[in-house]
């Protein structure tokens, strides 16, 4: 009896707690309004439209399984319209991978960047300012590019002009951004029972979506609203971007990088007489270098690529010595042929700018309804590179997950495909993160072991074909 009566009052509380619980989900997602009413609904919503944002909007936009499929980019700065190509070149450019052209080009951007302005890059040199030790990349006879050089603004207008070819599969929606969001939490399949992330944009309408996904830069707001854990390390860094105005010499086609005990200085070819600069130094530098008059700057990019202050005498005994051995342990080791690097005559006139180096890492890059894509997950040191094409390697993976989600009936938010998602880009990403934050490390320091350690590491690679081959292989994917 007794036994009875505590099952009927254990029954009355969990009916009662039930009723609760129902109560705060139905709370929880129908803040100001109703779902069937005044909230709208979109399948996908990307928050942040610079150039990964936009592709990702492209991509999923020319993806044959998501024709039905609403999806809404959100993009917090203003429209500048039908963008015009000013003759004057931009100061912040990428070094496009084959694989980034690719995308780019399944989905008709690429022939936009094509018809407004690139430059391929045919060969790369990097070398230091302590020792003779020098790497070369190029493919056989110097036909294929290893990479394009475009500017920023060109591939954002390439992208939105092609997603504008794709008429109205995207609702793109400048000056609008979310100012507060509701995502689903924990991972018991949370996402059944909650099914949008509720977001109020600062139109104060309420936006509802299966998937939120977060394209907006390294400080992502997203990523914030989501609780993703994220490593960070700030690199006390600066880099320094300008135009420079190359003296008469060879086809421009040649990226260098020079590695200097602040950081690397690398020129990257826009035009048969310009090359973009991007130097990594210590801020108080970079600040020094955007104050100085224009000829003494140009003074000093030339001294750093040039000058012989820093060359290590023990480290290059021990080099030149490995060199020898290595000659006639490898006979077929080709002689490196070193190529001068240009000669700058001038910078152009208001195009030095800096910005400020920080390593960031979301330790996960999805959690129920929210995917994150580009900088918003991961921010990595210029040195290589690979920043966007990292960025734009999560888009073309992502796209493809939630096509064959799509296919097979799936919510585009649950997590199981997304995680498929996080576990193929981790895999990628995190090991070219942790390479070229090894690298940014082994070069800044100056203690001798160190140096004489990576110019025979450099030197091997440069007398091993198969070696530098893989590297071009891994740096095209
Ligand atoms: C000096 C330098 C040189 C570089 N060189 C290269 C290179 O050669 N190759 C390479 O691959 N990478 C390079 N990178 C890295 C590359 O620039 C970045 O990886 C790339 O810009 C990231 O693009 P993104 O679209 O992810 O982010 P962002 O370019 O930061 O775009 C984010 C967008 O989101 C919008 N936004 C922000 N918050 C919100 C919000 N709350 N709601 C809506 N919209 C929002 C912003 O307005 C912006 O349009 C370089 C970086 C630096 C600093």
């Amino acid at each position: 009896m007794a036994l009875r009566l505590t099952a009927k009052v254990f029954e009355k509380r969990f009916c009662r707690f039930c009723q609760a619980a129902k109560k705060f989900n139905r709370a929880a997602y129908s803040t100001t309004t109703d779902p069937t009413q005044d909230a709208e609904y979109s399948d996908i919503v990307i928050s942040g439209g610079g150039m990964v944002g936009a592709a990702m909007a492209c991509a999923l936009a020319n993806n044959k399984f998501l024709k039905d499929k609403k999806i809404v980019l959100l993009e917090s700065q203003r429209d500048t319209g039908d963008f015009v190509l000013p003759e004057k070149y931009s100061n912040r450019t990428c070094a496009l991978s084959p694989a980034t052209i690719r995308l780019l080009d399944s989905f008709g951007a690429w022939k936009e960047i094509e018809a407004m302005r690139c430059h391929p890059v045919l060969r790369m040199q990097v070398w230091e300012s302590c020792s003779d030790a020098l790497i070369t990349f190029s493919n056989p006879d110097m036909t294929e590019s290893l990479a394009h050089i475009v500017e920023n603004d060109v591939i954002l207008a390439g992208i939105m002009k092609a997603l504008k070819a794709v008429k109205n599969r995207v609702d793109v929606r400048y000056e609008s951004k979310a100012v507060s969001y509701k995502i689903p939490e924990g991972h018991d399949p949370p996402e059944q029972k909650q099914p949008f992330v509720e977001m109020i944009l600062n139109d104060n309408k309420v936006l509802r979506t299966r998937l939120l996904i977060g394209a907006d830069g390294m400080n992502s707001e997203v990523r914030k609203a989501a609780k993703f854990h994220t490593i960070r390390r700030d690199y006390g860094q600066s880099a320094v971007v300008a135009t420079l105005v190359l003296a008469d010499g060879p086809a421009n086609n040649t990226a260098w990088q020079r590695f200097l005990p602040k950081g690397p200085i690398a020129f990257l070819p826009l035009s048969d007489k310009l090359s973009s600069l991007v130097w990594t130094t210590t801020p108080e530098d970079a600040k020094h270098l955007l104050q100085i008059p224009r000829e003494s700057f140009v003074d000093a990019v030339n001294d750093a690529l040039w000058n012989d202050r820093d060359k290590n005498a023990f480290a290059g005994q021990v080099f030149d010595f490995y060199k020898n051995l290595l000659r006639t342990v490898l006979p077929g080791e080709s002689n490196t042929i070193r190529q001068l690097p240009p000669t700058v005559m001038d910078v152009q006139e208001g195009s030095r700018a800096a910005f400020p180096l920080t390593l960031i890492h979301a330790s996960h890059y999805v959690k129920p309804r929210v995917a994150l894509v580009g900088d918003a997950g991961h921010r990595l040191h210029p040195l290589a590179g690979q920043g966007v094409n990292l960025g734009f390697g999560d888009v073309q993976c992502l796209s493809d997950i939630l096509g064959r989600a799509a296919y097979n009936g799936s919510d585009l938010g649950s997590l199981p495909h997304l995680l498929q998602y996080e576990t193929e880009r981790q895999r990628h990403n995190v090991p070219v993160m942790v390479a070229i934050d090894g690298l940014q490390r082994l070069y800044c320091n100056q203690f001798t072991p160190f140096v004489v350690l990576r110019n025979l590491g450099l030197h091997t690679v440069q007398s091993l074909p198969f070696l530098k081959n893989a590297i071009i292989n891994q740096a095209s994917v």
